[in-house]
């Protein structure tokens, strides 16, 4: 028998190809697209098809940061002359509008999937063994030659604290039956800093309550720095050496005593203090599969995203590598070269953009200036501080931070981080230039548009300072 005619047998001994778990970004991504390759592909979903990132995540959290962005335009709106007439916001009508819009797109997951010939099973889906999975809705076993476990991650719930089944996570906010008065926000990272921006410019008296000295830790010192000064700005009250002890349920609300001992009284308090990977009860001992021993439950996986089990693949947020739904995407688009084009690849993790959608949003790509300082021995910092064009009429103060982290012995830029209107959309296109290995002059003889904020990524010509060692010196 040739080696084709026993591989294809093989193959037909499996009722599919492949079959993937979790119908989140990377699971869709990687069936629709073995399936439109011609490979049968079923798709296991429990919930609602899109995963987090559609249905209770990066998706309509933009739209909840554009809602509560209208309050600034209309009062930025006098300055330009406009009268704007009496104002109200209605919370039941944001949740509906939001959730015409992810049912639209949930819908469209599934017409590509549909489209794809994937098989969806409506059902959680757990491992029997390397090549079985078990659908628990019906009790159904199918088989499959490779199988792709895609599930994503779960909020941390803090389970140990003594009434944090009293608090909310990313889980139920987008859905509250009512929009709180006041809300206790725990956390330092993304989306802690983007609810509370949220929650506070929609009209909530917000707390955000932070276990370390400097929000966003792992953000560029100066980011961190002015991200704390326009949320006091702002009027966000910010609580950092502290954190949330116990909750308990009271009729005036939920008592929220902190580690200080101060006690204080919300309507809601939200818990944003991370996510681990969702890998419980998926059978994963039985068909073999290790997790990493930090208690986290990270699926294992090697460079290519394949398991310690040789036909079985993990993909996004249940390996822990990097939190972010292209992320997630690209490594599932790595996996279909590796397994079914005979191209093996593997996701590269470097220099990846990140945008928070807080207000103002906070771009960055490369290293920050601490971590740059680290690894480079000569540094150059471009630093700009300014006032976007718009905030002058409309008599805003908020300024926008710019700085540019340079290696000065190969002049190439290692790190942009930005703070302003639009960062977000900025920082998507300095990506390029930066993974391209642009270097300052590459930036300094791109030609400026003005009037604009971007051109000033271009038209810093001197270094703010140096650092040399570890150390900064004046220019
Ligand atoms: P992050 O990892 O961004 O931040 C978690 C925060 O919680 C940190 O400030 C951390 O503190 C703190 N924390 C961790 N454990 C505890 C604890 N036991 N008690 C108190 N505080 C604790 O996680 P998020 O939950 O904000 O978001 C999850 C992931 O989702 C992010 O990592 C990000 O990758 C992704 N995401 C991306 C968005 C975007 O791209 N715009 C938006 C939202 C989420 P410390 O710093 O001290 O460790």
């Amino acid at each position: 028998m040739s080696g084709n005619k026993a591989s294809a047998d093989n193959k037909m001994q499996y009722d599919y190809d492949l079959f993937v778990i979790g119908g989140g970004s990377g699971g869709v991504r990687a069936g629709r697209l073995a399936g439109a390759m011609g490979k049968r592909v079923a798709l296991a979903e429990e919930y609602r098809m899109g995963g987090t990132c559609v249905i209770r995540g990066c998706v309509p959290k933009k739209l909840y940061v554009y809602a509560s962005e209208f309050p600034a335009h209309f009062e930025d709106a006098k300055g330009y002359g406009w009268t704007v007439g009496e104002t109200s916001f209605d919370w039941n009508a944001l949740v509906a509008a939001k959730e015409a819009e992810i049912t639209r797109l949930q819908g469209l997951y599934t017409k590509g999937l549909d489209g794809s010939n994937v098989q969806i099973y409506d059902s959680r889906a757990k491992l029997i063994d390397a090549h079985t999975i078990e659908l628990t809705k019906t009790g159904e076993r199918v088989t499959a030659e490779y199988i792709l476990i895609a599930t994503g991650g779960r909020a941390n719930r803090n389970e140990n604290m003594p009434g944090y089944e009293y608090c909310i996570t990313s889980d139920e906010v987008f859905d509250l039956p009512e929009l709180p008065k006041s809300i206790m926000i725990e956390g330092g990272g993304y989306i802690a800093v983007e609810f509370a921006n949220i929650f506070h410019h929609l009209g909530v008296k917000t707390t955000l309550i932070y276990r370390g000295a400097r929000l966003l830790s792992r953000f560029d010192k100066d980011v961190s720095d002015h991200l704390y000064e326009s949320l006091l700005e702002s009027g966000v009250r910010v609580l950092t050496k502290n954190s949330i002890k116990k909750v308990e349920k009271t009729q005036a609300g939920l008592n929220v005593t902190l580690v200080n001992g101060d006690v204080e009284t919300v309507d809601q308090v939200m818990l944003a203090i991370g996510r681990l990977p969702n890998s419980a009860d998926l059978g994963l001992s039985d068909a073999g599969v290790a997790i990493d021993k930090s208690g986290r439950g990270a699926i294992l996986v090697d460079e290519y995203s394949r398991t310690n089990i040789d036909n079985i693949y993990a993909v996004g947020d249940v390996t822990d590598r990097v939190q972010l739904t292209p992320v997630a995407i690209h490594e599932s688009m790595c996996f279909l070269e590796t397994v079914f084009k005979n191209n093996p690849t593997s996701p590269d993790h470097e220099l990846i953009p990140t945008a928070v959608f807080s207000n103002p949003q906070i771009g960055t790509v490369g290293l920050s200036e601490d971590d740059a300082a680290r690894k480079y021995k000569n540094l150059e910092i471009y630093r700009a501080m300014f006032r976007p064009m718009k905030n002058t009429l409309a008599g805003r103060s908020d300024k926008t931070l710019m700085k540019i982290v340079v290696d000065a012995d190969t002049r190439k830029v290692v790190g942009v981080h930005i703070m302003g209107p639009e960062s977000g959309e900025m920082i998507q296109l300095v990506g390029i230039a930066v993974k391209m290995g642009a270097t300052k002059d590459d930036f300094d003889r791109t030609m400026a548009i003005h009037p604009t904020a971007a051109e000033e990524l271009v038209t810093m010509y001197k270094p703010t300072y140096l650092v040399r060692d570890g150390k900064r010196v004046e220019a």
